[in-house]
């Protein structure tokens, strides 16, 4: 070395380090800054304060989950049904053009000004991306290269796309253009179109990646160097031979995300596209002159017809991406490469698991930043980290630190040691490294949910989202029931193992169908029933068979992610969202159906954001706390609960008292009066008596009062299995209280009866629903059916007696059993989906409702005793004071409710507190109000 070039190096080596010491000092302060507002945990991550431009994509065909990359599915292609999932959508094109012996490569044969002028186009608007493929649509070839971006990103995007004509260079910005870049496919699938490209390999599959791109008909120049066996196939080689035209291949590792770009980067990326063109002119030349040479031969070489099978043999690749975390192989074959002296073999095992664990976590980190593992932490690092005790975080940054400065400094030297990520996260690398053995799953799941979960430290981005529901890793938080210890546990166990097979939901509740907007825009996840709706009318195609997804032939009035509701365009897994339980679950509704149902009709449209599932445990945490905030509700407002009715039409109806009485207190009162009564210290006696008497208005209570309070409330179920304890007959009671109507009665007790057993027996011999100890007995779990044959629990049912003064003869009584949570808005499914009024549930034997009944003053299918009425009057209370806004905030209340009870860490991405929940409809919505009535018909 120069003596001149050995002091440029020393000055660049001290300049680096002096840099790189400062960068730790600041790196360092960011950290106890940070320890010091340890406050706010969902600021901590560096990502909160460093927006990434791929954060602004919403069109992500390949996210960083450790599910495989899904290929666009040609509909036009009838054969690709029956073939693999995943095959070559242009399949049947490319193939055709392998075999075709005079390949569809006509270039001009004079490409007259192959100069290089000033002017170049910059296309970074969706109309300017449109004239561009209007005129690329007519011309016979292109010449093509893209650019990326790695360093900041998992699987890395196309940064730039350089598309060159004859007459004009186009520099496609393909981050500003992201979302739009799929209005190129029709031309670069076009067979009759030939594209030309140096070195197509990688330019290829990353097209696929980014945009559902696939190219049909290639030439690429480096295919026709080797055909041509030229000294070189790079492509500064040619551009040096043919175009005598330098450059400087060092640019390739720029930051191709920077806007705007330099002179000096759109100089070299109109060299890669525009001379290709001529230079495949040229080489098309070389390769026919050969053909030529050898016209007479029989067996000739056909060197037109070589280059281009080659050059078409790319297009058949097929991105894939890593599905699985880094195993063994990964961490050995680390080792390989960084270990020096006597290698791997030396290698402790100990050493070798913490390699293997410090890879997974830089590959799961990697993943839901959305960064590169080598901007995560360098393989020299991770083999540092892996040899030497460590005790402290500081430590383990120093250490990094220092394993990063010892080694190359060239193009790296501008990634900060230790990065970010490791800065945010240094406590996850000492959990690492002092709890070696700990189960690699454990950790994932661990991390993930502390990264992304509901009170996650890092945002959650379209990239990432699915880590959350899509990875296999079993929750190791998962809630379980603590140790059985004694019998009564035990078959209380097995009860609730039986009635979680009976009544959770048999089938997926999600389909996860999607539909797309006519662009290819993703629009939303349904259920088939709503891709069936479409289809029927002619509304939309299939694109899709499995899972199905349908392309709507209008214009759909708003898209999901112009309204910030990306909610809507997730996948969404059918797990408990509180503790990702699998095996079983059932819907739970987060707004209560007494308050919802009285909601005005477009703000109950969409459901799904507040169905979730949840596990029967899970269920059970989410409904106590929501009876329990109820309560609140009710003493904020000053509506009680519970309406008293009055039973005797001697006296006057509706008084609404102070205080209700629920069903539940009422029972246990009577059930204590009649069992205990005489035996009972005075004051208690007086203080149940109260309580009865307070449900029958204050009057003095006879025996057949307290007998008759027994079943107030009561489902059918409750009732049949009350019968049974106590061997009485409820076709009894209803003589001694209702008198006449004894037929009315009597027949409703029978349908009760007669009610279909088989749904519901299993409970009567079950210890869970029956837990004499649990202050549930409210919401013992009666199951009924809901439309798409799921059951849902019936601690959402309002069960309730009802009792119609004004029905024919005036006192006449009926038991009525009404699903808030469906009657009033039946018409929307879990999906949000909104497509039949629903029957009434025939499952579970509902006594005919009295028809005259229904025309009392209030709503017919509101229960007395329920919390319908103090539902109704809270959101009409709230739409009076405040109006919508009002609803919007009462909805967010119950939100926070349900995640400070459950603690949920498997909601769906997008999944909201703050959540509006509105959204026009359009003309062909099946939300549409008037539309509705005609798809029902
Ligand atoms: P090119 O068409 O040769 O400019 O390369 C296209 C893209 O490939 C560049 O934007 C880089 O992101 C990537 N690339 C190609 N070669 C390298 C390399 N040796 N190191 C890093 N990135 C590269
Ligand atoms: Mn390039
Ligand atoms: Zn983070």
């Amino acid at each position: 070395m120069k003596n001149g070039s050995k002091m440029r190096m020393a000055f660049v080596i001290a300049t680096v380090t002096a840099i790189s010491i400062f960068l730790t000092a600041m790196n360092r302060r960011r950290i106890r800054n940070r320890n010091r507002n340890k406050k706010s945990p969902s600021s901590s991550c560096y990502l909160h304060s460093e927006p990434k431009p791929q954060s602004a994509f919403k069109r992500v065909l390949a996210d960083n989950s450790y599910t495989p990359f899904k290929h666009f599915k040609n509909s036009n292609d009838s054969s690709n049904n029956d073939k693999a999932s995943n095959s070559h959508p242009f399949e049947a094109e490319i193939t055709a053009l392998l075999k075709n012996s005079r390949p569809e490569i006509e270039l001009s044969t004079e490409i007259a000004d192959m100069e290089m002028n000033e002017a170049y186009v910059w296309v970074n608007t969706e109309l300017q991306l449109k004239e561009l493929v209007n005129v690329l649509s007519k011309e016979r070839f292109f010449a093509v290269d893209t650019e990326q971006h790695s360093l900041r990103s998992f699987l890395g995007f196309t940064a730039l796309v350089q598309i060159s004509t004859q007459k004009k260079d186009y520099l496609v910005d393909t981050i500003a253009l992201h979302d739009f870049m799929s209005i190129l496919c029709p031309v670069f699938a076009d067979p009759s179109i030939c594209k030309v490209f140096h070195g197509a390999d990688n330019d290829v599959v990353w097209l696929q990646r980014d945009f559902h791109i696939y190219v049909v008909n290639l030439f690429d120049t480096s295919k026709a160097c080797e055909v041509l066996s030229k000294p070189q196939k790079s492509l500064a080689y040619l551009l040096e031979t043919y175009c005598s035209v330098t450059t400087n291949k060092l640019l390739q590792r720029e930051d191709w995300r920077q806007r705007p770009l330099s002179a000096e980067m759109v100089q070299y990326a109109r060299t890669d596209a525009h001379y290709l063109l001529y230079i495949a002119t040229c080489l098309i030349a070389e390769l026919k002159q050969l053909d030529n040479q050898n016209s007479c031969d029989d067996d000739k070489f056909h060197f037109v017809h070589e280059a281009s099978r080659r050059s078409n043999s790319i297009c058949l690749q097929l991105f894939t991406k890593e599905v699985e975390a880094p195993g063994d192989s990964a961490a050995s074959s680390l080792l390989s490469r960084h270990v020096s002296g006597q290698g791997v073999a030396s290698v402790s095992n100990e050493t070798q698991t913490i390699v293997k664990q410090l890879c997974g976590w830089r590959d799961l980190m990697a993943r839901i930043h959305d960064e590169s593992l080598k901007y995560v932490l360098s393989d020299q690092a991770i083999v540092a980290l892996s040899s030497q005790p460590l005790s402290s975080e500081s430590e383990i940054y120093n250490l990094i630190a220092q394993a990063d400065n010892n080694v190359e400094m060239g193009v790296n030297s501008f990634i900060h040691s230790p990065s970010p990520v490791v800065c945010s996260h240094l406590s996850d690398i000492h959990h690492i490294l002092s709890d070696k053995l700990v189960n690699h799953d454990h950790i994932y799941s661990w991390i993930i949910q502390k990264c992304l979960g509901p009170n996650g430290t890092c945002p959650l981005t379209i990239f990432n989202y699915a880590l959350l529901f899509n990875s296999n890793l079993k929750p190791s938080l998962a809630y379980k029931p603590s140790g059985l210890k004694n019998h009564r546990q035990i078959s209380r166990k097995a009860s609730r193992d039986l009635f979680v097979q009976k009544f959770s939901c048999k089938a997926p509740v999600y389909h996860n169908c999607r539909i797309f907007a006519n662009d290819g825009r993703l629009l939303c996840y349904c259920d088939r029933k709503k891709l069936e709706w479409y289809l029927s009318r002619d509304l939309a195609k299939l694109v899709d068979e499995d899972p199905p997804a349908i392309m709507l032939l209008f214009e759909p009035k708003g898209r999901p992610e112009d309204e910030d509701n990306d909610f809507y365009i997730q996948s969404k897994r059918n797990i408990c969202v509180g503790c990702g339980e699998g095996s079983h679950y059932l819907r739970y509704r987060i707004i209560p159906s007494c308050y919802r149902m009285h909601f005005p009709e477009h703000l109950k449209s969409h459901r799904s954001h507040d169905i979730v599932l949840l596990c029967v445990d899970c269920h059970e945490i989410a409904h106590a706390a929501a009876e329990k905030y109820k309560r609140k509700i009710a003493a904020e407002f000053g509506i009680p609960l519970y309406v008293q009715r009055v039973v005797h039409p001697e006296q006057e109806s509706n008084v609404q008292i102070d205080e209700g009485v629920s069903p539940l207190q009422l029972r246990t009162a009577a059930m204590a009066l009649i069992r205990h009564g005489p035996r009972m210290p005075h004051n208690r006696r007086e203080e149940l008596t109260e309580i009865v008497k307070r449900y029958y208005g204050g009057r003095e209570i006879s025996e057949e009062d307290l007998e008759r309070a027994l079943i107030v409330g009561m489902s059918p179920h409750e009732r049949r299995r009350f019968e049974k304890k106590r061997g009485i007959s409820f076709r009894h009671v209803g003589k001694i209280t209702a008198g006449s109507e004894e037929e009315t009665h009597a027949d409703s007790t029978t349908r009760i009866s007669n009610g279909d057993v088989s749904k519901v027996d299993s409970l009567d011999d079950g210890s869970y629903a029956n837990e004499e100890t649990s202050n549930n007995v409210d919401r013992e779990h009666f199951m009924v059916k809901d439309d798409s044959g799921n059951p849902s629990l019936a601690s959402d049912l309002a069960v309730h007696a009802s009792v119609s003064p004004t029905a024919s003869n005036g006192n006449t009584s009926s038991f009525e059993i009404v699903d808030y949570s469906e009657s009033s808005d039946s018409t929307t499914n879990i999906d949000g989906t909104n497509l039949s009024r629903k029957k009434p549930n025939g499952d579970l034997s509902y006594p005919p409702k009295d028809e005259e009944s229904t025309q009392t003053k209030h709503n017919s299918k509101q229960s007395l005793l329920g919390h319908g009425p103090h539902g109704q009057e809270v959101v009409e209370h709230l739409m009076k004071e405040y109006g919508e806004e009002g609803i919007g905030q009462f909805c967010q209340r119950w939100r926070q409710v349900f995640v400070e009870a459950v603690n949920p860490r498997f909601l769906p991405a997008g999944w909201d507190v703050k959540h509006s929940g509105r959204r026009d409809f359009g003309e062909f919505s099946v939300y549409n109000p008037g539309k509705r009535v005609g798809a029902t018909a």
